[in-house]
Formats: C-alpha cells, sequence, structure tokens
C-alpha cells in the first residue's frame, strides 16, 4: 500500500484478527464512532469459532465455541448489539445432564438447578444429582464456601491446581472424578492436575455464584458462523469501518514503544495511529520482533505459553442417547459433538 500518509487517516485503529474478539472490538469502536480497520488472515470472518457444512450429510457443523453461559455477559452483549439475539437459546433453569456407563449399562443423571436464588439453585442441583453419595454433596459445599471467603483474591490461588485445591477441600477421588473434572476439563481445556485453580475459582464465581441466569446454558440455533459473522461485518461496514479478508500480517515494526508500521505478507504497509492485537499468543509471537518480546515485562511470558488443543468429534446416532437437554434443533436429534 503506498501513500502512507492517506492511509494513516482511514486507519485510526486497526485491529488483526477476526475471531469473536477481534469483531467485537471492532464493532466496540466503530459504534463510538472510531474509523476500524480489521485485517484477517483467512479468506472467512470467524478465527477457531466458525462453522462449515458436512459434505457427506449436508448438516452444518461448528468448529469451536458450542457452548456459552449466561454469564458470557460481553459476548451476549455483542451478539445483541449486531442483532443476533434471536439466533440463541437459552435455558430457563441450568440443566446438564450425564451419561455413564456403570457396570456395562448406561446411566444418566442429571444437574438440575431450581428455580431459586444463587447460590441456593446450585446446592439443590448439587443435592438432586444422584450419582454422588450423600458425604460428596455435603463437601461439595465447602468449595462454594472456599470462593465466598477467598472474596475475589483469586492470586492466593495462583500457585496450585486444580487438583490440590479440590483435594484440599475435602472433595473425594469419586466426586472430582464424577463432577469436578468434568467442570474443569469443559470449561478450561485442561487436565485438572495442570489447569491453575485460580482460573477455575474464577469460572466458578462467575458462572454459579451471582445469579441464577449467569449459570444457564446458552446454545446457537445456527452455525456459528451463521451467528455472528455476517451480522457483526454488516455492523463495521455500515458505520464506516472496513473489514480485509486474505489480509496476513506478517509483522509489526516499532518506534520505541509503538507500533509505527504493520507488514503484511503481501508486501502491503499500513501505518496505525492505534492497533488491537486479537490473535492467539502464538499468532503474536510470530509478528512481534524478538527484541520487543524481550524487553517487555508483560510480552516476555509469551515465550513461556503453552497450547492445550481441543478436538472436535462429531458422532452420528441411529437412535436417541439421551432423552433430555438442549438441541440446536429438531433436525438433528442424535448428533452428539464432544470435545
Ligand atoms: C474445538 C473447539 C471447541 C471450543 N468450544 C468452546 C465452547 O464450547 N465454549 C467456549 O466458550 N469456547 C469454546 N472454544 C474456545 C473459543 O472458540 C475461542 O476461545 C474463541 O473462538 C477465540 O476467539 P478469538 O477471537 O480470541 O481468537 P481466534 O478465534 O483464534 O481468532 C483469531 C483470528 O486471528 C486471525 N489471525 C491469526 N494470525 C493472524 C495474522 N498474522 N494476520 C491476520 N489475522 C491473523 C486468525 O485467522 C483468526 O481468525 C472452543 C475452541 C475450539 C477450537
Amino acid at each position: 500500500m503506498n501513500g502512507h500518509s492517506a492511509e494513516k487517516a482511514k486507519n485510526k485503529v486497526v485491529i488483526i484478527g477476526g475471531g469473536f474478539a477481534g469483531l467485537a472490538a471492532a464493532v466496540e469502536l466503530t459504534e463510538r464512532g472510531l474509523p476500524v480497520l480489521l485485517l484477517e488472515r483467512r479468506s472467512f470472518l470467524g478465527g477457531r469459532a466458525y462453522s462449515f457444512t458436512d459434505k457427506t450429510t449436508g448438516d452444518v457443523i461448528d468448529n469451536g465455541q458450542h457452548l456459552m453461559m449466561g454469564c458470557y455477559h460481553h459476548t451476549l452483549n455483542f451478539l445483541r448489539k449486531i442483532g443476533s439475539a434471536d439466533k440463541l437459546r437459552f435455558q430457563s433453569d441450568s440443566q446438564v445432564d450425564f451419561l455413564e456407563i456403570a457396570g456395562g449399562l448406561p446411566r444418566q443423571s442429571s444437574f438440575k438447578c431450581p428455580s431459586l436464588p444463587a447460590p441456593l439453585h446450585l446446592v439443590a442441583g448439587l443435592m438432586r444429582l444422584q450419582t454422588l453419595s450423600w458425604t460428596d454433596k455435603f463437601k461439595a459445599l465447602n468449595v462454594g464456601l472456599a470462593l465466598r471467603r477467598l472474596n475475589g483474591n483469586w492470586a492466593s490461588l495462583a500457585d496450585i491446581t486444580v487438583r490440590e485445591w479440590l483435594t484440599g477441600l475435602g472433595q473425594s477421588e469419586n466426586i472430582q472424578h464424577k463432577f469436578w473434572d468434568l467442570m474443569a476439563l469443559a470449561t478450561l481445556n485442561e487436565l485438572p492436575e495442570i489447569a491453575s485453580a485460580d482460573m477455575f475459582a474464577r469460572v466458578l464465581e462467575q458462572g454459579f455464584m451471582h445469579s441464577r441466569e449467569d449459570s444457564t446454558m446458552v446454545i446457537s440455533k445456527v452455525g456459528l458462523s451463521d451467528l455472528y459473522t455476517t451480522n457483526a461485518r454488516n455492523f463495521i461496514e455500515s458505520r464506516g469501518g472496513r473489514v480485509s479478508l486474505n489480509a496476513d500480517v506478517a509483522g509489526l515494526e516499532f518506534a520505541g514503544k509503538r507500533v509505527s508500521r504493520i507488514v503484511l505478507r503481501s508486501g502491503e504497509e499500513i501505518i496505525p495511529d492505534a492497533l488491537i492485537s486479537a490473535v492467539p499468543y502464538f499468532a503474536l509471537r510470530r509478528i512481534l520482533p524478538a527484541e520487543v518480546v524481550e524487553s517487555s515485562d508483560s510480552l516476555r511470558h509469551l515465550n513461556q505459553f503453552n497450547s492445550a488443543p481441543i478436538v472436535s468429534i462429531n458422532l452420528w446416532y441411529q437412535n436417541p442417547v439421551m432423552d433430555s437437554g438442549i438441541r440446536r434443533t429438531d433436525r438433528f436429534p442424535y448428533r452428539v459433538g464432544l470435545q
């Protein structure tokens, strides 16, 4: 892109990455009247949360964010803002169904929270869970009490794992295996032996301790791409923002602590007034100069992160495997997505 001064006038804020985070940032800023340019490496928006059509069945399959919760306040506000709220299905009361194979036979149970104020709804839900002993159920209350005692002091849990925290709170192997581990894996995408108790305590606090609505599950009635990418793009472009696909950022140049130039793989260059990075840590590490990473207290940690991959497996069953729960649509009653 030649003529940097012309670009500069148009590109006050450049956002790198067209996933949930980048699109949400672009929507927020265009709504406030700031000129935004969003750069996305791929030929489509959505990042890790997108959908595609399965060639064999013709079904729309999601990758990424299958399940949301009422406590995703920012995500839900973003979806409301771009006009996508009616594409969501909300549970009226929090319910998670479990299917376990015990002695070769399937056994179904339900963590179903009644319409009581939080966190009483959670206590009642736990007490009804058939796969746990009464001792386990009462000991589980220790976790709620520990959260109350922490009162937001998450840092005190930063150096212990989920497993260490739960064991220290008297949680038996049975309840960890049948209840807490499932929650930790589903929300943190990491084994309880590795995941930080700090993160897990935040999830429990935000999801279950404040309001009944926060702990309800929310799913999209349509494919993820259909849920938000087109609406978000329309929102941004109809307010003067720009979305550029196939715009792969190859590197950032710095003048002191400020990004002075964005260089695209195509050779184009952009001079931003401000930059928002909405790419994963490994993508950010690739485009930052090594000396900038090394010399910055906040960026140096980029070299210490590791990934915890998620694999989605979609299974099509001939018969129903569970008779309850929330489904996207009655068209695929027997498809189960596993992560
Ligand atoms: C299989 C799977 C299941 C999941 N299930 C859930 C779930 O049930 N509930 C839940 O809450 N979350 C879930 N997640 C997590 C959720 O999908 C992600 O947290 C979310 O999509 C991340 O959004 P993001 O915008 O931060 O990043 P991304 O979606 O990764 O977006 C980053 C974007 O930046 C672009 N980019 C990267 N490098 C460059 C570059 N150099 N130049 C330009 N563009 C670039 C990428 O192409 C991408 O589009 C799941 C994730 C996966 C993979």
